[in-house]
């Protein structure tokens, strides 16, 4: 079965969604395997979005994922990378088609209310740097 790690971040525990959020995936079908609130370190932010390091929003994205807790989660069923991005829609809100996360409650590019791992790969890596091995069952 795959895994996949999702991010409720900041802006969705603040506005009160993480029921409405959590909800989603599990009526999908997806198990889950894992959940923690978790106010992210400088550190742990910089790891987790690596990859944008150099980027003009950088700075303001970490500032945004270490503004408060997030709540994160890791998923597990068939397909669930890919099933994990639909659920969400695209990264721009405005962008993002109703029926989706951010297509029903975000308007921001940046304040888009969840994080998902794009690749099997990816989510292997993303997991280990929330979870410990044991908090996963
Ligand atoms: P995520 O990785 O959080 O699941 P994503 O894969 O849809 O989102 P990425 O391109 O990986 O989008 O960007 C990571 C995050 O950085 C976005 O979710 C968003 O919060 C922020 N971001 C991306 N592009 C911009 C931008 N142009 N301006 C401001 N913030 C941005
Ligand atoms: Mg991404």
């Amino acid at each position: 079965m795959q895994r996949t790690l999702i991010l409720l971040k900041p802006d969705a525990v603040q506005r009160r969604l993480v029921g409405e959020i959590t909800a989603r995936f599990e009526r999908k079908g997806l198990r889950l395997a894992g959940l923690k609130l978790v106010h992210a370190s400088r550190e742990l932010a910089e790891k987790h979005y690596a990859v944008h390091k150099g980027k003009p929003f950088y700075e303001s994205l970490l500032a945004f994922l270490t503004s408060g807790p997030t709540v994160a989660l890791v998923w597990e069923g068939r397909e669930a990378v890919a099933v994990g991005r639909n659920l969400m829609g695209v990264t721009d809100g405005a962008k993002s088609p109703p029926g989706t996360i951010r297509g029903d409650f975000a308007l921001s590019v940046q304040n888009n209310l969840v994080h998902g791992s794009d690749s099997a790969e990816n989510a292997a890596t993303e997991i280990a740097l929330w979870f410990q091995p044991d908090e996963l069952v």
